[in-house]
Order: structure tokens, then sequence, then C-alpha cells
């Protein structure tokens, strides 16, 4: 029978029963490591690819370890993006109901009614799941008792000790006392993220638990020679072609996922946009329409590529390159979750292709350069075989490949490239 169980990492039955229940059977790499450290009461780092089980690594511990009995907060878990925490306090909740722990928790994030927060405060969550300002703000009020807080959880970790987030995090830290627990996690973890978290953790007690962090093998990743102004006719190809049944497309900039989304309406296509200034129910929305499956592809920035666990994404589509490996990471750890085969397809311009080599030294990957034609994404060498053979390769084509970058980019910087008039 099953040699790996969750009973042998020190998981009570009741709660395996519960995970059984709904599904979860093997812990994950990251859950035979992560569980038995956190029961033992130290402090954690761990590094781990996306999709691999990451948020139960940590959740199923802390349920064992809270005293249900207790109406006190004995659990914060920070989170870098609202969406993130939202889908923490789903997991709660399910695995609170599952196991019929009856643990109770609340989500306490920035843009939402602050008096609603208050009043379900007042009955003492034993886990208070959001984002750092938000939760600073109401222990200040003392709506939130930190004192009788004994873990911390900062998920997807690097973000939060970002020079954005540092300080608000390292607040709300402060106002726990010395001897809680502190656990960081993410795909990622910097050399920086260390040293900051060693900063902060118990100095005798700290255990590093790292692991490899890999592209995960069930991800494709492919791209497409283009240039600027032509990307959106490219991404509407493929679109058509790939027929995806959920595909989430990146841009680097979010003031452009509006006019992306309009114009992709506007040719018949069902897609929304998740982006951080849109209103906080627009964005929920938006998700859960792609979750339910109502619209198929989502538009977004990076702040939908962290954590963000949804089934079935089975394409990503880069029109913008990050300039940075680990959000390349993260943006294609969308897809390829739980072992199933998701596709990479980055609509590159020759002056962003050398981002690629970073991304595939990185990240050990490989890209296969492709194109639309005919329809259908293909190996670009056998197109090109293909024109040769019937002696019709388009010249222009070629061309595209000598583009020059310096030229384009001061043309570029004038206007809006979205802008263009594909309609
Ligand atoms: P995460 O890495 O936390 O975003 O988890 C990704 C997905 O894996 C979630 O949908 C979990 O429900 C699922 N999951 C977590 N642990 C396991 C496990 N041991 N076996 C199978 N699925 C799991």
């Amino acid at each position: 029978m099953n040699e790996k169980k969750f009973t042998k990492l020190g998981i009570s039955e009741a709660l395996e029963k519960g995970l059984n229940d709904m599904n979860i059977v093997v812990p994950t790499a990251i859950q035979q490591e992560v569980i038995p450290a956190i029961l033992k009461g130290t402090d954690v780092i761990a590094r781990s690819e996306t999709g691999s089980g990451k948020t139960f690594a940590y959740l199923l511990p802390l349920f064992e370890k809270i005293d249900v009995a207790l109406k006190k907060t004995q659990v914060i878990i920070l989170t870098p993006t609202h969406e993130l925490a939202a889908q923490v306090q789903k997991q709660i909740e399910l695995l609170s109901k599952f196991s019929n722990m009856e643990i109770k928790s609340a989500l306490i994030i920035g843009s939402a009614s602050m008096t609603r927060q208050i009043e379900k405060l007042k009955q003492k969550p034993h886990i208070v799941v959001g984002s750092a300002g938000r939760i600073l703000d109401l222990i200040q009020k003392r709506k939130i008792s930190a004192h009788t807080v004994q873990t911390i959880v900062l998920d997807e970790g690097d973000r939060l000790l970002d020079e954005l987030n540092i300080n608000a995090v390292k607040a709300v830290i402060k106002t726990t006392l010395k001897q809680r627990q502190l656990v960081v996690l993410s795909a990622t973890i910097t050399a920086k993220t260390i040293e900051e978290s060693k900063n902060i953790m118990k100095c005798d007690a700290v255990e590093i638990a790292i692991q490899n962090s890999i592209m995960p093998n069930s991800i494709s990743h492919n791209y497409i020679l283009s240039e600027k102004r032509q990307k959106f006719i490219i991404l509407r190809k493929i679109i058509a072609g790939e027929k995806p049944t959920k595909a989430i497309v990146f841009l680097n900039n979010k003031e452009n996922i509006a006019v992306i989304v309009d114009k992709l309406c506007y040719h018949g296509l069902k897609a929304d946009g998740i982006y951080g200034t849109a209103y906080k129910t627009e964005r929920q929305n938006a998700l859960e329409n792609f979750r339910q499956g109502n619209i198929n592809i989502l538009v977004s920035s990076d702040i939908g590529a962290r954590g963000l666990d949804i089934e079935g994404v089975t394409h990503i589509i880069n029109m913008d390159m990050p300039e940075d490996p680990t959000y390349y990471l993260h943006r294609a750890g969308r897809t390829g979750r739980q072992d199933i085969q998701g596709k990479v397809i980055s609509i590159v311009t020759p002056y962003e292709k050398r981002w690629l080599q970073k991304y595939q030294k990185t990240w050990h990957i490989t890209f296969e350069q492709k194109e639309m034609s005919f329809g259908k994404l293909s190996d670009s060498s056998a197109v090109k075989k293909q024109y040769q053979s019937k002696k019709q390769y388009p010249k222009k084509k070629i061309k595209t490949t000598k583009y020059n970058h310096n030229k384009q980019n001061k043309k570029n910087s004038k206007k809006n490239h979205y802008n263009n008039n594909e309609k």
C-alpha cells in the first residue's frame, strides 16, 4: 500500500481523512519536508516550484497546532496580493470543512470594508490571512491581538520581503511575541530574501529547507518572433489556432490590459482582465468567470502570476517579456500544474529575444521557435523547409530577424503600441 502518508509526517488521522476526501492522498515533496519542520516549531525558509502543494505544506501543520477551543488569533498569513490571500482563505475553509476541525479564519485585505472586517474579527478567528498594510492597521487599532499569534507565514516570501513590502511586513512581525514561529515560502528565494529572513528569524532555531527551484517538466516553452506592432495580430492567430481551454495573456504594463481586453472582445472572444488598479469586485468577477470557464482568456499583469491556483490553464501567452527570469517562472507556473501539460507561447521582438537566453540559463529550459502557419502553431524550421521545397519562402519574413531594434525602440517610445488600429 501507500508508504507516503500524511500521518507519517505527524498529521492526525482526522485531517488525513479530510484530505483523502478531497482526493489528496500522497504528500508532495515540499509537504514531506515542511510539515515536520513546522510541527517541530522551528522557523522555516522553504523554496518549492509553483503548483507543488505549498499552501497545504504550511496549512496542514498549522491546523494541527491551532488550539480550536481557544478563541484567539493564533496564526497570521501574509500574502503580496489580494487574490492569493482570497485563495488561501478558500483553502482554509475547504480544509476546515472536510476535516470537521472548525478552524475559523478571516480575510483581511485593503480595499475591502474595514467595518465588516472588524465585525468578523470580533469572532476571534484562529487564522488571519491577508495583506500586511491592513493587518498592521487593525493590530494598531487593537482589533487583532498580535500577542496571541504563534506563527506567521509569509507566502510568496520573496515579494513580501522586497523593498515595497518589507517595512509593513516587519512591522507586523514586530507586534508579535519574540518566540513566535516564522515560516517563509516561495517559488523563488533570492539570497537577499534569505538574509532578510534570517534577520527576523530566531538565530538559534533557523531551519532552511530549500529545494531546487525548477520549472516543472510539464511545461513547454515556445516563442514566436514578431515586430511589436504585429503582436496583437499574432495573439489573435494563436487563440484562433490553439483554441485554448484557458489562456492567461501577460503584459508588463497594466495600463494596456483594458485595451487588449476590449480588442479581444471586439473580435468576439471571451476575455476579461485583472490588474492592480481595477476595483476589487471587478477583479474577483474576472477571476471567478475565468475559474468557472465563462471566459477562456484572462489578460493580466504580473499580479496575476503569483501563487494563483486556477485549474486547467492550458496556455500562457506572453505579449511582453519580463526582464527578470523569476517573473517568467511565475507566469509559466500558472500552467502545467500537478503534471498536467501546459504551453507557454511568448511573442517576442528580436530585441526581447535576448531575454530568452537568460531564462534558459536560469531555469535550464529549452525554447522552441514557432510560427503560426496555416492556422497552426508549427516549428519554425519545418515551416521554412516547407516553403523552401515549394521555392516560395517569402523574403520579407527572413528580414524580420534582421530587425533594427534601436530604430524601432525610438519609434516605439513615441507612441503607445497597443493603440494600433488593428480592430
Ligand atoms: P499550491 O502549490 O499550494 O498552489 O497547490 C496547488 C494545487 O495542488 C492545489 O489545488 C492543491 O489543492 C493541490 N494539492 C496540494 N497538495 C496536494 C497533494 N498532496 N496531492 C495532490 N494535490 C495536492
